[in-house]
């Protein structure tokens, strides 16, 4: 088996999806050749990296909070909009109360 063989195969490999032959042609390949050891190596753990990130997931709570957080700053920017341009936001109420299907839900 050639480096290229091997890198050809690596996929598979790391995803165990090859015949036992394979395999051992492949690790047999890894004992002497470090470049293609190294290779491996390397993508082994990116992947693994890439598994463990599902790990700093945010969990609900703290998603709820920031979701919060981030809603109340777009409404102070929205108010703060409305206070150097009153025109608009008077304007714009109205028309939104009016609409049919927009009764309040509260
Ligand atoms: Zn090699």
């Amino acid at each position: 088996m050639t480096c290229s063989d091997f890198l050809k195969e690596l996929t598979d490999y790391l995803d165990d999806s090859m015949d036992a032959q394979t395999r051992a042609e492949l690790e047999d390949h890894l004992q002497w050749c470090h470049n293609c050891y190294v290779v491996c190596n390397t993508t082994k753990r990116t992947i693994e990296i890439y598994r463990d990130s599902r790990l700093y997931e945010l969990p609900d709570d703290l998603r709820g909070r920031l979701q919060t957080a981030i809603l109340a700053k777009c409404h102070s920017h929205k108010a703060s909009v409305a206070e150097t341009a009153p025109h608009d936001a008077s304007e714009a109420a109205p028309k939104l109360a009016t609409r049919p299907g927009d009764a309040p839900t509260k």
